[in-house]
């Protein structure tokens, strides 16, 4: 069976977007630990402004979360990317395959380099070099797939093209991923702002629903979303009108309809918003309730973590090493 890896960064509470693009898919796969891994990849937080304490938090509670979501220890491996060292051991020699062109092209640097300038921060050379520790972090165990949301395809691609590039070089050592994403939602876009996507990382926290948000909350946030203006009733178009094609996204996703078709069940935004509010309330409502019981177990999800750390460590050593000695170390 092809083997999946993803990974979600520890850079903030985790959102709708997250969750409707990637880890639901996770969730679906139902394998058995040794063809699924998730990794809550704490490395990558440290690539832009970070407090210390912060990241350890969130990484507990982005593990928690996606226990609370349905990841099973018994049916994959979870674990927390620093836990286990075959990453930037392996990172090192895909930075000696990389160049610095192909990094600078990526989509992502250029928008958080231009972020961290204007803030004045400095650019971290982490951030530049943030796709290949991913290409890594796929690459070493040999994964097949790697789900995602859409916003991931170009770091997915690049994961590819290092993979092919080292392997013509120095004999067949990876497996050459690809990206997966779901039929609806692979972007889920911002409330308050339809032309940017739901990311936990930006500060404003109105357009986004996070998995924790309380019932009251996620309705005020979606009876606020931004619509479009336009008296031809509620159609789905996401060129001319975003703001109401991700929410008949979001409700597509919550109610496996699909957002076209359900475009014509409503005349207004009101009932749209107000359906769109009771779907994802009954979605968050279970993964919440998990989420309360585990919480107040954090010793459980350290020991899934552990053991977590233990069986990557295992499946990415002989493919790292086999690596090193294929580069000439
Ligand atoms: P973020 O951008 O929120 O910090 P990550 O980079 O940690 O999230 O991504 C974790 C996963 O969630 C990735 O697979 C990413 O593609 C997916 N994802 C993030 N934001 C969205 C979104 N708005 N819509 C769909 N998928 C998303």
């Amino acid at each position: 069976m092809t083997r999946i890896f993803s990974g979600i960064k520890p850079t903030g509470h985790m959102t709708l977007g997250n969750y409707l693009g990637a880890v639901r898919q996770w969730v679906a796969a139902d394998r058995t630990p040794d063809d699924a891994l998730f990794c809550v990849v704490d490395l990558h937080a440290l690539t832009v402004e970070h407090e210390p304490a912060r990241v350890r938090r969130l990484s507990r509670q982005a593990a928690t979360l996606l226990l609370a979501a349905g990841l099973e220890p018994q049916r994959c491996t979870l674990f927390v990317q620093s836990h286990v060292d075959e990453h930037t051991r392996l990172a090192y020699l895909l930075e000696c395959t990389a160049t610095d062109g192909e990094l600078r092209r990526m989509i992502q640097y250029k928008e958080k380099a231009a972020k961290a300038q204007a803030a004045g921060d400095g650019v971290r050379l982490s951030l530049l070099t943030y796709p290949v520790l991913m290409a890594a972090d796929i690459l070493a165990y040999g994964a097949g797939e790697v789900p995602v949301g859409e916003d991931q395809r170009q770091h997915v691609e690049l994961t590819r093209d290092l993979a092919v590039r080292f392997n013509q070089r120095y004999g067949h050592t990876f497996t050459v991923p690809k990206a997966t994403h779901p039929a609806v939602a692979a972007r889920v876009m911002d409330l308050q702002d339809p032309a940017s996507k739901m990311g936990k990382s930006h500060e404003n926290g109105s357009g986004i629903v996070y998995l924790l948000d309380e019932p009251g909350v996620v309705r005020k946030k979606v009876m606020r979303a931004v619509t479009d203006s336009g008296d031809d009733g509620v159609v789905y178009d996401r060129e001319a009108r975003p703001g109401v094609a991700n929410l008949l996204d979001i409700l597509g996703a919550c109610t496996g309809g699909d957002p076209a078709a359900l475009a014509d069940g409503y005349s207004g935004y009101g009932a749209l918003k107000r359906d769109v509010a009771d779907a994802v309330v009954e979605l968050l409502r279970p993964l919440q309730e998990r989420h309360a019981e585990l919480a107040a177990d954090p010793a459980q999800v350290d020991k899934a973590l552990r053991e977590g750390a233990g069986r990557a460590r295992e499946l990415a050593r002989p493919v790292v090493d086999r690596a090193y000695e294929a580069i000439g170390l």
